[in-house]
């Protein structure tokens, strides 16, 4: 029910933890994070309130300063540790959160079975970590943009791979995302509000756009490739 991602110079697990309380409002029946760590992708994820990822995180903290988050509101899979995002691939290469609902992921699972995946949770999402690792082919911009290609239905997303560690993939096919620019880092988020903390110039994806972000820069195209520019929003309310 709510994204948000942070790839900068700070440590990543406090900003993403804010990020997401600010999008409680929204509802959510579990959340979770992945970070990048000195041990590559990591994530961690519970059922239930953002206390008990909290909790969680307080035992095994994240370092990184990378990283994307998430509060479920589950469509496909009930409320479970397991179902909660950030979902990966077999290869624990990649992670994916993901609102809204892919429509034809059964159809996709039965195929990315058939090629060898192997499931780990009972949600739609799982589908969209196995496309883009099966498309991988050292381009993660390019991979994302073809698993977009199979499937139907509403998503907003935010992929990581540990095969490209400085980079952080956002995608906007009808649901919300917004991309928020700080000074040697940047933000995803599915609203303003959860971003104000941090910064006020954001540009506000449209359906059928992604962005790509790095530290210091922020590209954005259509999910065909063609680059676009937009112009920057300085947001002058609070919230
Ligand atoms: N359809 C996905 C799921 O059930 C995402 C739900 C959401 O937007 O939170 O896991």
């Amino acid at each position: 029910c709510g994204i948000v991602g942070y790839i900068g110079n700070q440590n990543s697990q406090g900003i993403l933890v804010e990020g997401l309380k600010k999008l409680e409002y929204r509802g959510y029946d579990s959340a979770g994070i992945a970070v990048f760590t000195q041990e590559g992708l990591q994530v961690v994820k519970a059922k239930g309130r953002l206390a008990n990822l909290q909790s969680k995180l307080e035992t095994s903290p994240l370092a990184g300063s990378a990283g994307i988050g998430h509060t479920r509101w589950a469509t496909h899979g009930k409320p479970s540790d397991e179902n909660s995002h950030p979902h990966t691939d077999n290869s624990h290469k990649f992670s994916v959160v993901h609102n809204g609902i892919v429509e034809n992921y059964l159809e996709l699972k039965e195929e990315l079975i058939a090629g060898g995946a192997q499931f780990t949770s009972e949600t739609d999402t799982e589908v969209i970590s196995h496309l883009i690792a099966r498309e991988y082919n050292g381009d993660i911009v390019k991979a994302v943009q073809k698993a977009i290609t199979f499937m139907r239905g509403a998503f907003a997303l935010g992929v990581l791979t540990e095969y490209e560690p400085d980079k952080l993939v956002a995608v906007r096919q009808a649901s919300p995302l917004i991309i928020g620019l700080g000074e040697g880092e940047n933000f995803i988020g599915s609203d303003i509000p959860a971003l104000l903390e941090y910064t006020r110039n954001v540009y506000i994806l449209n359906d059928g756009e992604m962005a790509v972000l790095t530290r210091d820069a922020v590209e954005l195209m259509t999910i065909e490739g063609n680059f676009i520019s937009r112009e920057m929003i300085t947001v002058d309310w609070d919230a």
